[in-house]
């Protein structure tokens, strides 16, 4: 790690200010709650493009971290422009033309001149620019000379400093600029903010203002004062969440749960009804598990494992120690969907144990759902069990959590009952990181499948040869496969999305899956059709499933060996890991196609997932890169659990401010002040006061 942790200079504040006039129209801590569109230049339209962005208020725009900086450039002349160096050009334009080379491709291209010549400028994707540039306008280009044309990476029209040394560059999207988003981040920053941080604190560990942090990440005049802001801005996100989960702990050391006898005859007739045996690391983590329920403080053990490597019979086995014993186990997903499924995965044993099984969801008819919380085993969604169904006899609860952590739903899920907890993971965390940031949480994995599956092969195809892709996928078909063709993901309601999978679905129907079997799955069928439609597929008669990202989870077609992905870009490492587990689940190799535009036009980060994807199976290196491209905020909880993903912090980089975080927090939990609002605030204003 580079020393970065210096103080700021004195007056250090003070020099910025006289460099950036700070506005004066936002000074306190609670405009910074005011919806966007308090600020000059954002109407209802830019409004909704930032909401697409998770910026809703002043304070998530303060709150923006930059993805990057402008280094320093010196500008050089046209004509002395060498290939492939990055750089920038000041110049007149004088002509602009704008050609669309392919669906979602377009080039505008400007004459742009200096006193030393003339050259080309390109810009992908930007067609509203062109507008903009008419002969005679001043532009302020940064880029790098390819191919005889001038590459535009950043740009000012006239008046600007987007292509400024240090301008701070934020991720945009295709709706809004990060030039646009640097505008709004600018008319956002306050001149004075409230800083959590004990002054002693700040002091021993050479950390600045809370204010200048913000000032230092945004506007900075060179890059190892950005670094000292961000680490500043990290640091109270990690102390905020160590701080929350020391509280939590305390709350857990006064709980009691029933102490189970140990193992007895009906999960004993479990293993024999199993059409298995089970693997090695299966039985470890049943062993972790049986220790756990033999004593009174509650399980809090978090089950990590790839998707397919046999996490729910683990599970279930959980559930039926509660049952023999004459008590209940729950079983609680985040999706009516999912519930569904884990529902129809377990029925089928339980049935043959004579234990009772039920579903429950908010769709469940009335009377099912009166009758459900006398089952044995109880399978239904977060929300529900949430929402105070009372399960008076509940002694163990499994929580999938499938991609993410729920704190809060552990909480509430605990409160007022103690029962055992076991979460399931199908998105491993790095097992050290694990136990840093859940706290006292215990953890078993189970690293390996069961052994007669074979990796599944996956590769990458670009647009223009979807074609192939498909004639192998058919090639799958005749020879008696099933396949999966998962949608693009559109991020827009499930509603749209479902009825974007439709015309998808129709048009593969006439095209490339002409005469084969096609059902169509998403978020929005009703429990009884997608119930129908996934015993069809598993009965084999339906050849392909055209589907939205709800067979991520929980669909288990043996037969099913090969699945194109659409868009696969536009997807999360996590998810497109998860959504490759469908296949691969008999004997037969599989296959995993990743669609994606050509390669100049996907991010770095779309790149590496990619990569990564073809080059491993394994979902805990997986979990790793992901780590790595995105610092690992989003392992903290969605946003209905109402604790957001870390802004600042990278986890893997930031590992030693993590661990001082964690040190200094048993000795913080007391501490009376803006320290304890903020991680009030940090946990969306749950009473973390108790016990
Ligand atoms: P996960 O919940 O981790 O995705 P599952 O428990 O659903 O995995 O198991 C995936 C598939 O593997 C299921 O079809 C299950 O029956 C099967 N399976 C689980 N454990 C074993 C085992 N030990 N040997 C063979 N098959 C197994
Ligand atoms: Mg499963």
């Amino acid at each position: 790690m580079t020393a970065v942790a210096v103080q700021l200079p004195v007056g250090f504040a003070g020099a910025q200010a006289d460099e950036w006039a700070r506005p004066r129209s936002f000074p306190r801590a609670e405009e910074l709650s005011r919806a966007v569109d308090v600020l000059p230049g954002v109407g209802p339209a830019v409004k909704k493009r930032l909401q697409h962005l998770g910026l809703e208020t002043v304070g998530d725009l303060v709150d923006y971290a930059p993805r990057d900086y402008q280094r320093p450039l010196a500008e050089t002349p046209i004509a002395a422009l060498r290939p492939e160096e990055e750089t920038a050009i000041a110049g007149t334009v004088r002509s602009a033309t704008l050609r669309k080379a392919r669906r979602r491709l377009t080039i505008l291209k400007a004459i742009v001149e200096d006193d030393s010549g003339g050259i080309t400028a390109t810009w992908f994707n930007q067609p509203w620019l062109e507008g903009k540039l008419s002969s005679g306008t001043r532009v302020r280009l940064r880029g790098s000379l390819r191919r005889g044309e001038f590459n535009v990476k950043s740009y000012d029209i006239g008046d600007g400093e987007a292509t400024a040394d240090y301008a701070a560059i934020y991720p945009a999207s295709e709706e809004i600029t990060a030039k646009k988003l640097r505008e709004l981040v600018g008319a956002a920053l306050p001149a004075s903010a409230v800083d959590p941080l004990p002054a002693g604190l700040k002091q021993t560990d050479s950390l600045p203002s809370r204010i200048d942090a913000l000032w230092a990440l945004h506007r900075p005049r060179s890059l190892g004062e950005a670094e000292t802001g961000r680490r500043r801005l990290a640091f109270d996100e990690l102390l905020l969440l160590q701080v929350g989960l020391a509280v939590r702990r305390r709350e857990h050391e006064a709980e009691v749960a029933p102490a189970l006898d140990p193992p007895g005859e009906l999960v004993a007739r479990y293993r024999d009804v199993l059409p298995f045996r089970l693997t090695e690391h299966q039985e470890k983590a049943i062993a972790e598990i049986d220790a756990d329920l033999q004593r009174t403080a509650p399980m809090q053990r978090l089950l990590q494992g790839d998707v397919g490597s046999g996490k729910t019979v683990v599970a279930l086995y959980a559930l039926l120690r509660a049952v023999e014993v004459g008590r209940q186990g729950a079983l609680m997903a985040p999706t009516e969907t999912l519930a569904e499924q884990h529902f129809l995965t377990l029925d089928e044993p339980c049935r043959e144990l004579g234990v009772s099984c039920a579903l429950l969801t908010s769709s469940s008819p009335k009377r099912e759902r009166e009758l459900a919380p006398s089952a044995d085993i109880v399978v239904g969604t977060h929300a529900l069990i949430q929402e105070g169904v009372q399960l008076d006899n509940l002694a163990v609860a499994v929580v999938d959590e499938q991609h993410r952590f729920g704190v809060e739903q552990r909480q509430a899920l605990t409160e007022g009952r103690s029962p055992h907890v076991l979460h399931m993971t199908a998105t491993p965390i790095p097992r050290t990181l694990a136990l840093t940031v859940y706290g006292n949480l215990a953890v078993s994995e189970i690293a390996k499948p069961p052994a007669d599956r074979k990796p599944i092969i996956t590769a990458q195809v670009t647009e223009d040869r979807s074609a192939a892709a498909y004639s192998r996928l058919r090639r799958h078909l005749d020879d008696g496969r099933q396949a999966y063709v998962v949608c693009p993901l559109i991020e827009e309601s499930e509603t749209s999305q479902a009825r974007a999978a439709e015309a998808e679905a129709e048009r593969l129907q006439r095209a490339e899956l002409k005469g084969y079997r096609v059902g169509l799955l998403h978020g929005r069928l009703r429990p009884a059709e997608r119930r129908d439609l996934m015993a069809r597929f598993k009965a084999h008669e339906l050849d392909v499933l055209v589907a939205t990202t709800v067979i991520e989870v929980g669909v288990d077609v043996p037969n099913a060996t090969i699945m194109i992905v659409q868009e696969a870009d536009r997807f999360g490492l996590a998810q497109l890991h998860q959504l490759r587990g469908r296949v691969g689940r008999g004997a037969e190799q599989s296959y995993c196609l990743l669609i994606s535009r050509a390669r100049e036009e996907l991010t770095d980060s779309a790149i590496e997932r990619l990569d990564a994807l073809v080059r491993t199976t394994d979902g805990f290196e997986l979990a790793e890169v992901d780590l790595d491209i995105r610092g690992g905020g989003h392992l903290l909880g969605t946003r209905q659990s109402g604790l957001g993903d870390l802004k600042f912090a990278h986890l893997r980089r930031d590992r030693p401010l993590l661990e001082r975080a964690r040190a200094l927090a048993d000795g913080l939990v007391d501490v009376e002040g803006p320290l304890h609002d903020e991680v009030e605030r940090f946990f969306a204003g749950r009473d973390l006061s108790a016990g």
